[in-house]
């Protein structure tokens, strides 16, 4: 089977090494070395540039080497002949994902940013204490990485709200769904979480609207695509005092421009996409099931449903 990698920042030797032994006949090529494109049976891809699928015209599966889709949406990504496109569910990086928000809220939470300006200026002094069960949380987006995280937030005690497109059920989580829940599940949380796919229906919609519905004082986690926050809508809450902290490891322009107002703003704690890193070790084996079904003529799991686009 010739698979090519087409994704700029992995490394084609440490992909062979996890795969190794796992699909027989397996030759794994860099884009790069990629001699005879139309012999290639699959792509292992991470925001392939326009027109490099094209280029492969016997491809029978697009395998995505992140959770998120939404690069492969963008013009000219996809060939116009139709190839299944399965996307990564891994549980490591799910587990990677639920710790950074865990953190996230916990560091909001807890006053850990008071804390560290006091000790910039040697200043020994005891804020009030908090009560996880007063400081509700919205997490938007209840799928793979939504829903763990959700219960891990509930589990330490945060009252917990979710919203997703279609109804959910996850023990210790108020959920709502479609449009008309959004509000409710926002309204009145003291921390928004978004972890929603980025898609025609979910691009902008934390607004200035969306945020007024927080409680004051409150803390934005964006960990799922910068496109979906209106950047001045967050920068004007974050201004005048609506809203007390963002955590932001997503942007709409990455790497984030030098002239960002994000990169200095001292309510804003930046990370460079980071929250979930596909690790090649623990990705393999769901890479080689996808590639074996492939090869012996079955479906591959995890596959995009092109309309919805996630
Ligand atoms: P997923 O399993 O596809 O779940 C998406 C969730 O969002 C589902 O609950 C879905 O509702 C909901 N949703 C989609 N469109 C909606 C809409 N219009 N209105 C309301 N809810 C909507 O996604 P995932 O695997 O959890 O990943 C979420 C996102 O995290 C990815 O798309 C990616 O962008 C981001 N991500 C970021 C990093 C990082 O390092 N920062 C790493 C990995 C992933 P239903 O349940 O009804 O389908």
């Amino acid at each position: 089977m010739r698979v090519v990698l087409i994704a700029e920042n992995d490394d084609p030797a440490a992909w062979r090494r996890a795969l190794a032994g796992r699909v027989e006949g397996l030759e794994l090529l860099a884009w790069e070395d990629c001699d005879e494109p139309q012999t290639v049976d699959a792509a292992l891809v991470w925001q392939p540039p326009p027109g490099a699928l094209a280029r492969l015209p016997a491809l029978k599966l697009i395998q995505n080497l992140g959770m998120g889709v939404d690069a492969l949406f963008a013009p000219g990504v996809l060939p116009d002949f139709e190839v299944p496109l399965a996307r990564l569910v891994d549980r490591d990086l799910i587990g990677q994902m639920s710790e950074y928000v865990c953190w996230a809220v916990l560091h909001y939470h807890r006053r850990i940013e008071p804390y560290r300006q006091q000790q910039r200026r040697r200043v020994w002094r005891q804020l009030p204490a908090t009560d996880a069960g007063a400081c509700p949380v919205a997490v938007l987006g209840l799928g793979e990485i939504g829903a763990d995280c959700a219960a891990k937030l509930a589990a330490l005690g945060f009252p917990v709200r979710g919203w997703s497109r279609s109804p959910r059920r996850i023990g210790g989580v108020r959920c709502y769904h479609a449009e008309q829940g959004l509000r409710d599940c926002v309204a009145g949380s003291r921390v928004l979480v978004c972890l929603l796919p980025l898609t025609a229906a979910t691009a902008g919609l934390i607004d200035a609207e969306l945020l007024a519905a927080l409680a004051p004082g409150g803390c934005v986690v964006n960990v799922a695509r910068g496109a979906h926050v209106v950047d001045r809508d967050l920068l004007a809450a974050l201004d005048d005092g609506r809203l007390e902290r963002a955590v932001l490891d997503v942007f709409d322009d990455e790497p984030l421009p030098p002239d960002s107002r994000y990169w200095t703003h001292p309510k804003v704690l930046v990370t460079p996409h980071i929250a979930g890193l596909t690790r090649p070790e623990t990705a393999a084996a769901q890479v080689a099931e996808n590639l074996c079904r492939v090869a012996s003529g079955q479906a591959a799991r995890h596959l995009i449903d092109l309309q919805r686009g996630y």
